[in-house]
């Protein structure tokens, strides 16, 4: 029997922690993925490194397929482009991320535009130089696909938040970093 002489529940503080549960309890994890439903909103602690994060959400969205539908590249490009267009499925989170992760994201995001940019122009100058200086246009050529491939590389590895690995009916599986991961 509940004693009805007993002091009042903090009401206040059940309503604080049963927000953050509800935060907390729409993530679980599963391996080294974290699982959660679409539109899922993430606590707010980095998912990079954990550090705690009192600014605005970032809205990821994704595209996912399964990995088999690469293997219609072999047939041709356009029927793995319209068989991809159409099993693929959207999913959405909306994550923490910390003031340096945000300038980590940031920085990947105008090496991955611009400096890929840059090394195509430069590829182009050289191809349309080659025929008045050989030596030159081959170097710009070599420099401007290197370029590409770099800027390109490590524009997306630095960019990189989360990424999703699986969606399927409305439920993400979604690779984060290591540290947030161990937390949930
Ligand atoms: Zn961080």
């Amino acid at each position: 029997m509940e004693n009805p002489y007993a002091p009042p529940k903090e009401i206040d503080d059940v309503v604080v922690s049963n927000k953050d549960e509800t935060q907390q309890n729409v993530l679980s994890r599963e391996g080294n993925l974290i699982v959660c439903p679409d539109n899922a909103t993430w606590p707010d602690r980095c998912a990079v490194c954990n550090a705690p994060v009192s600014g605005p959400k970032l809205t990821r969205r994704f595209f996912w397929h399964p990995s088999w539908i690469y293997l219609l590249f072999l047939v041709s490009w356009l029927i793995y482009l319209i068989v991809a267009l159409i099993v693929r499925k959207k999913g959405t989170v909306h994550i923490s991320v910390c003031e340096e992760h945000r300038k980590r994201r940031t920085a990947g995001i105008l090496i991955a535009s611009l400096g890929t940019a840059l090394s195509l122009i430069l590829l182009i100058a050289g191809a349309v130089m080659s025929d008045s200086n050989g030596a030159v246009a081959g170097a710009m050529v070599l420099l401007g696909i290197v370029g590409i491939i770099l800027c390109l590389v490590l524009g997306l590895v630095m960019a990189k938040t989360v990424a999703p690995m699986k969606i399927v009916d409305g439920i993400l599986w979604v690779r984060a970093g290591k540290a947030f991961t161990d937390s949930i």
